[in-house]
């Protein structure tokens, strides 16, 4: 009986070099980089050239969602000054979920998962509510997992080292860019 398949949502190279692993043995897994988030729009590039190098490792179908960040301002207007983990980020979040959630839909996908959970800067709870909802609304089951556990972060960043590629000191959009940048002085 083949695998159900699932479309994994991917944010970066250091959340691509282990959640595949997990999934890999219950489900046929393809990768979907959609993040029109990020910004400068060269850290697309950067982060997608990561996460594929990921995906070719585990031998998976690796694809690009278009880059449009026009889009995802609008889905965040208004609240440029909420803190990280606060609406600003749900509804990020949500942005990029549903649009994965309709490409799974149109393509035939039972089931989506996004790795998002495996950072510790990630709150799991709006990630599965979030992915819940968005099941819901479009008819596609969601994978809701909290994939910290097992020291999930450190060995995705312990791997993604070990692969020498790139890994992002920020989260992705302009604003963690400027607080990041502040941070450093
Ligand atoms: S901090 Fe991260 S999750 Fe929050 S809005 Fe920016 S890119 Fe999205």
């Amino acid at each position: 009986m083949p695998k159900p398949r699932l479309l994994l949502h991917v944010c970066c190279g250091v959340c691509s070099s282990y959640v595949p692993e997990r999934l890999l043995p219950d489900f046929d897994v393809t990768v979907y980089y959609e993040n029109s988030n990020l910004y400068p729009s060269s850290e697309f590039g950067r982060r997608r050239d990561a996460a594929k190098t990921m995906a070719d490792r585990y031998g998976v179908t690796f694809l690009e969602a278009p880059y449009e960040p026009i889009a995802w301002t609008r889905s965040v207007a208004g609240m440029a000054q909420e803190p990280e983990r606060g609406l600003r980020c749900t509804s990020c979040i949500r942005f990029r979920l549903d649009r994965t959630f309709a490409f799974a839909k149109e393509n035939g996908f039972g089931w989506v998962a996004t790795t998002l959970s495996v950072s510790r800067r990630k709150d799991v709870a709006t990630i599965n509510a979030i992915g819940d909802g968005l099941a819901d609304l479009h008819g596609v089951e969601f994978l809701g997992r909290d994939w910290k556990k097992g020291n999930g972060e450190v060995i995705s960043q312990e791997r993604a080292k070990a692969a020498g590629i790139y890994r992002q000191d920020y989260c992705g959009c302009v604003y963690s860019f400027v607080l990041r940048r502040q941070r450093d002085g």
